[in-house]
């Protein structure tokens, strides 16, 4: 279970996150959105252990806890493969279950022919196809992804997100998505927070693209500034 509360935060005088608080329980799936600049990526962070707040309290009993960015942050002297291995070793996976789990993750992000290639010689969907995959090889019981297929064609990014969707269902992992792209969260997640300004405003059940409004969806947000 991740437990925030009332978080505040200030880089120098810039007060980013304004008493923010998240509940997330097991199995939870929930997506946020909100204009850029509102906090979305610090709010993450601190659920990462990345960030410590000026004030508020935030517990994070997940074991397996994993972020991934909006930038794939493979590191850059080392294969694919080992980029995988190298997070299942840190992440106390046995040695002999390591290359089993890289060969599945790497197929299942159609990454199976690049296993020894440099992070330099993929593409940026490869790339972030290679973070998604060294991120989910870990089994984490909380994922946090921040915007981490934008940069993506859309059917890769339908793709991916179905994958995301998929294990976390299959495994009861919680997941916590940032969009910019609210529809692409309606088959990932249970209910939708807009953040604006440091704080949550506004919860919503998920809604389709508005050219296709499922019935009974709620009105767009607000674009941001
Ligand atoms: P976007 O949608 O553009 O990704 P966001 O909601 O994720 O935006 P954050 O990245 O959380 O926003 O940033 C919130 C504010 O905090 C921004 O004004 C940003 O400039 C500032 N900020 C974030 N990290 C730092 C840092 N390490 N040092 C100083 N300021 C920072
Ligand atoms: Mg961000």
């Amino acid at each position: 279970m991740l437990e925030m509360r009332d978080l505040r935060l200030a880089f120098g005088p810039h007060t980013v996150l304004d008493g923010i608080g998240l509940d997330v329980r097991p199995g939870e799936r929930i997506g946020v959105i909100g204009p850029s600049g509102a906090g979305k990526s610090t709010l993450l962070r601190l659920a990462a252990g990345l960030l410590r707040p000026d004030e508020g309290t935030c517990h994070n009993t997940f074991q397996r806890t994993r972020l991934v960015f909006q930038e794939p942050r493979l590191l850059p002297w080392r294969s694919v493969a080992d980029n995988l291995d190298i997070a299942l070793r840190a992440g106390g996976v046995p040695a002999g279950e390591i290359a089993a789990r890289r060969e599945r993750w790497l197929a299942r992000v159609g990454l199976a022919d690049a296993a020894r290639a440099w992070p330099g010689e993929l593409s940026g969907g490869m790339a972030q196809r290679a973070a998604l995959a060294r991120a989910l090889a870990l089994e984490p019981d909380l994922l946090l992804l921040d915007e981490p297929f934008s940069a993506l064609d859309p059917a890769l990014r339908a793709d991916l997100g179905r994958l995301c969707a998929e294990q976390a269902r299959a495994t009861g992992a919680a997941l916590v998505c940032i969009s910019h792209q609210p529809w692409e969260l309606a088959g990932l997640v249970d209910r939708i927070l807009l953040v604006a300004d440091g704080r949550v405003r506004e919860q919503a059940a998920p809604f389709g693209r508005p050219d296709e409004p499922a019935a009974g969806a709620p009105p767009s947000p607000p674009a941001g500034p």
